[in-house]
């Protein structure tokens, strides 16, 4: 790792609020939090909501609740742009004190026209620097531009890409002040990352044109530069920019169709990132383990199959009880209210390795948690026939008495029925999981159950009797 010497590492996760917390953003965020978290230092959340028209309070609350339910704590912060505004003056004025900036008075329409001009004549649209050298005061519509160096390089090593090197005659005299005197979005970040101490920024790789125009406000300032990681994009199955056209690209949204925020971390984490051929870390192992130098330079592609995959595992390792905590909200969504949550561990407990979300556990929970299981047509004419009958009244005689209701206890009452009455398994077994869950497929009969209880099995199994008595 980097020797910072005595330097306390402080990261960053700096999103506009114009939109939700994307796939992408969470997994910057992430990268920003493990590292932080490694190194004990110090992870710093700031708002960048100086564009006022685009930003939302509702985009900011939804970010906040992303990285809440993925469990992405920030030790500071969030701070806002748009309270910063003073502090973001009192820089651009240092700057034209010192001459590393000026006021230009150009008018857009002029600007457009030269740009135009450029383009017409195959040459790239670049500020001329003609307000540069005049020393120009303010005016009602003057923009401050820096004084970037009009020859040379401006170069940084990446800690993921390596040595990174742009000519300085590529680069425009940027804009820092609006004529309203606003910052632009290059200084306040450049002000705020100084202030806040920031020593790495790990950033995704739409911004790697941005870092030498933000180095040179760090020179124009006299400040010692960070350090700049830049990660890859995430790319569709197309391998182009992942967007909603692929699916869900909302951090809550994938909480809403039923993934685990553990999932969703251990697949961000992977995406982009090794660690030998391993495919689980918790998060202990995860702050551990990662490292900046094992970042992938090319783009990862995201695979949803992949996060299903990793969404089972995680509900199969969960405890029952904590599985019912976070199924519960997928129940009463679906009108289930004053739920038992230790009846929903016992439903959950069955469910888990079949259920890939907790969508479809939902679902699958829905006949343990009805009143009354609609019974699937069908199978109501294959299998409550009136021979049924006798082995369901056996049934539900010998539940009646027993102490111990578990499933090898369950397993012995029926085997013993079986026994007793020469019928076989297959015979009983279709009517009884009919009566008890409405449907031909379910979870083994004993552990239903077992789940449902004594009492609710019995109701259930002499519901049934009267169905077929009735039909
Ligand atoms: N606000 C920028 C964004 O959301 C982040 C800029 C940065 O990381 O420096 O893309």
């Amino acid at each position: 790792m980097v020797d910072m010497g005595m330097l306390k590492i402080r990261t960053r996760f700096p999103p506009s609020p114009t939109g939700f917390l994307h796939i992408g953003g969470a997994r910057t965020a992430l990268f920003n939090w493990l590292f932080s978290r490694q190194q004990g230092g110090v992870f710093v959340l700031r708002i960048e909501d100086t564009d006022q028209v685009r930003s939302t309070d509702e985009a900011t609350r939804a970010i906040l609740e992303g990285l809440e339910w993925l469990g992405l704590d920030w030790d500071e912060g969030p701070f806002f742009q748009s309270q910063r505004t003073e502090i973001y003056r009192q820089f651009i004025s240092d700057l034209l004190d010192q001459g590393k900036a000026y006021y230009c008075h150009c008018s857009p329409e002029l600007l457009e026209t030269k740009r135009e001009k450029a383009r017409a004549e195959g040459r790239k649209p670049k500020y001329d620097g003609t307000c540069r050298e005049k020393n120009l005061g303010p005016g009602p519509q003057a923009v401050v531009r820096l004084k970037n160096p009009l020859t040379g390089s401006t170069g940084f090593n990446d800690l993921i890409r390596g040595p990174i090197l742009f000519s300085n005659e590529e680069m425009d005299d940027l804009v820092l002040a609006r004529s309203d005197g606003s910052p632009t979005y290059h200084l306040a970040v450049v002000v705020d990352d100084i202030t806040m101490e920031i020593t790495h920024i790990i950033r995704g790789d739409d911004h790697l044109n941005n870092t030498p125009r933000q180095i040179q406000i760090y020179k124009a300032l006299g400040r010692p530069l960070p350090l700049f990681g830049h990660v890859p994009m995430i790319l569709g199955p197309d391998k182009t920019r992942l967007s909603k056209r692929h699916g869900a690209t909302s951090v809550l949204a994938y909480k809403e169709m039923g993934f685990l925020p553990q999932a969703l971390v251990n697949y961000l984490v992977r995406l982009g990132w090794a660690h030998g051929d391993e495919e689980i870390f918790s998060r202990r192992e995860m702050i551990e383990k990662f490292s900046l130098a094992q970042v992938g330079k090319s783009a990862g592609v995201f695979n949803q199959e992949k996060l299903l995959w990793l969404n089972s595992h995680y509900i199969k390792e969960s405890d029952d009880r904590e599985l019912a905590g976070l199924l519960a909200p997928f129940l009463q969504g679906k009108g289930f209210r004053d739920l038992d949550l230790d009846y929903v561990a016992r439903c959950a407990a069955t469910l888990k390795i079949r259920s890939k979300t907790l969508v479809e556990m939902a679902d699958a929970a829905d006949f343990y948690l009805k009143e009354e299981v609609d019974y699937q047509a069908e199978a109501v004419k294959k299998f409550f026939s009136p021979q049924a009958v006798p082995w369901m009244e056996a049934v539900v005689e010998s539940l009646d008495y027993l102490g111990d209701w578990n499933e090898p206890a369950l397993e012995i009452a029926i085997g013993r029925l079986i026994d007793r009455t020469g019928a076989t398994m297959k015979q009983i077994a279709p009517p009884l999981r009919l009566a008890l869950t409405g449907k031909t497929a379910s979870p083994g009969l004993f552990e239903v159950m077992a789940a449902l209880g004594q009492e609710r099995t019995l109701k259930r199994l002499n519901r049934a009797l009267i169905f077929i008595k009735g039909l």
